[in-house]
């Protein structure tokens, strides 16, 4: 297969995004949002309690649901660092879809587990995430199967855009929203949804400063292949594909700035979320207080 042939994707509009809220509705929450120890303004969005513990649920389930009933029948693959295939593999179990997913050796163990409970097939694979890829690219053409990637699909993009609408409608008194950043599924999809609602939102990424694929590529203004290394942040690791089909557009488009975090910033965020918010959270989640109280974002204003 040809890569950079793939067309681009257009991106969901914000009715696509409220299509997917109603097709995902009993399958997520609508998450809590508290107050945070980082001060008067700062709330947290405790996504971290959906089903499979990550927001991925609202994406997978809604690429399932969209799939016609043949390729649900031949079923899915994906390749992940691990959140986005236990969101599938949760998802597709409820469906009754046969679930496949490729991951690479970075993967945490107990999320690989996780997975085979769920009753998903696991192939272990290669060095890296672009590895991973290229092994469920070969399966969609071996065994028919239907590709639904972590982030680079209008699909999957319009569900972690749902998680704008729910902080939209609970808190609409919110200027800027902070969003741990990988492939830029979740940032893109909310930035969509949460500017269409109210344009003035300041939506900033931030990822881990060791292989951060997407701040790098938007810094060079192309698709990037950066080195994947072990973090804190594991699931915010992993390449973003060098034919990236709508993701990198959207961030570019729609992120207003990429910040990034050391791994001891990270690990400073991850004891914070347990001692002063006492929350038991994955490193990808603490991007938010690494990045505050590294001093590399000042909150002002309403901030999520
Ligand atoms: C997948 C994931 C991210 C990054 O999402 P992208 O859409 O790839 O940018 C951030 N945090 C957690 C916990 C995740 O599982």
């Amino acid at each position: 297969m040809l890569k950079n042939s793939a067309a681009a994707y257009e991106a969901p509009s914000l009715e696509e995004v409220r299509a997917a809220r109603a097709r995902i509705r009993g399958a997520v929450i609508r998450p809590p949002i508290v107050a945070s120890a980082l001060g008067p303004d700062v709330r947290l969005v405790l996504d971290c309690l959906q089903p499979t513990g990550a927001f991925k649920v609202r994406g997978a389930t809604n690429a399932i649901a969209t799939l016609p009933a043949a390729a649900k029948a031949r079923g899915v693959v994906c390749c992940s660092t691990g959140n986005h295939a236990r969101a599938l593999a949760h998802a597709g179990r409820a469906a009754g879809v046969p679930v496949t997913v490729c991951l690479s050796p970075l993967v945490p163990d107990n999320k690989v587990a996780a997975i085979e409970e769920l009753g998903a097939e696991v192939i272990r694979i290669g060095q890296s995430q672009d590895d991973a890829q290229e092994v469920a690219t070969r399966l969609v053409a071996e065994r028919g199967l239907a590709d639904l990637p972590p982030f680079d699909h209008p699909a999957i993009v319009a569900g972690q855009g749902t998680l704008g609408l729910d902080l939209m409608d609970a808190w609409p008194e919110v200027e800027t929203v902070l969003i741990p950043l990988s492939g830029g599924g979740l940032a893109g999809g909310v930035a969509l949804s949460a500017k269409a609602i109210k344009p003035s939102v300041r939506v900033i990424g931030i990822s881990m400063d060791r292989g951060a694929a997407m701040a790098e590529s938007l810094a060079a203004g192309r698709p990037l292949r950066v080195e994947e290394v072990p973090s804190l942040a594991d699931s915010l690791g992993g390449g973003i594909g060098l034919d990236n089909r709508l993701t990198f557009r959207l961030c570019r488009d729609l992120l207003d700035d990429a910040i990034l975090v050391t791994e001891a910033e990270i690990y400073r965020g991850l004891h914070a979320l347990l001692t002063e918010e006492r929350l038991f959270a994955e490193g990808g989640a603490a991007v938010g207080h690494a990045a505050i109280l590294a001093g590399k974002i000042r909150v002002k204003g309403p901030t999520a």
